[in-house]
């Protein structure tokens, strides 16, 4: 119904984008470093665009949350948050890493993270909805997968893989 070709490079630049510019209405002393490695040759996917970005949105809101928790918490004014964007073509398929070195992701939450409304954020500050929310995104809605690589202290890198050709399940 409402999937077509759309451009993940583009789709990427505006998630960036959008989530930069939100998190610094909300909090005007927020400062984190981006980096895109996107692939020229990433192409496009036949996806749901609304969807694919909500499912990005929160990734990268995930990512600028841990990394400026792990700034809050490290004793060192020299430590710089990041956040980095990186798609590379895969044939019949497109990768998407959203990586931030923020606090990491411990086993014990990583086997819960996926579950609606499970959150470790204070009230207020997170739903526990998000990963759930992108799960039915990518993984449902357009058959694609979502890895995680993460070393609790140092950095978090989520993997979206999504088909060129929507195969929803
Ligand atoms: P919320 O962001 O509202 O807490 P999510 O479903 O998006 O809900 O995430 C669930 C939990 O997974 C978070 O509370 C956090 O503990 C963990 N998490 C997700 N992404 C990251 C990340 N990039 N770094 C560290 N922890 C993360
Ligand atoms: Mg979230």
């Amino acid at each position: 119904g409402e999937h077509r070709p759309a451009d993940i490079n583009a789709l990427v630049e505006e998630s960036l984008n959008l989530a930069y510019h939100g998190a610094r209405a909300e909090k005007s002393a927020f400062n984190i470093t981006l980096t895109r490695d996107l692939d020229p040759e990433a192409g496009a996917a036949e996806l749901y665009p609304q969807e694919i970005t909500r499912a990005l949105l929160n990734f990268i809101a995930n990512g600028f949350y841990a990394a400026t928790r792990r700034k809050s918490e490290a004793n060192d004014e020299s430590f710089e948050p990041r956040l980095s964007a990186t798609t590379k073509n895969l044939g019949k398929s497109v990768e998407i890493r959203i990586r931030d070195n923020g606090t990491g992701i411990p086993p014990d939450v990583r086997e819960k993270m996926f579950n609606p409304f499970f959150t470790t954020k204070p009230a207020g500050e997170g739903t526990g909805l998000g990963l759930s929310m992108s799960h039915d995104i990518i993984v449902k809605q357009h058959g694609g997968r979502i890895d995680v690589e993460t070393e609790p202290g140092l950095f978090t890198e989520f993997i979206i893989t999504l088909p060129r050709h929507a195969a929803a399940s």
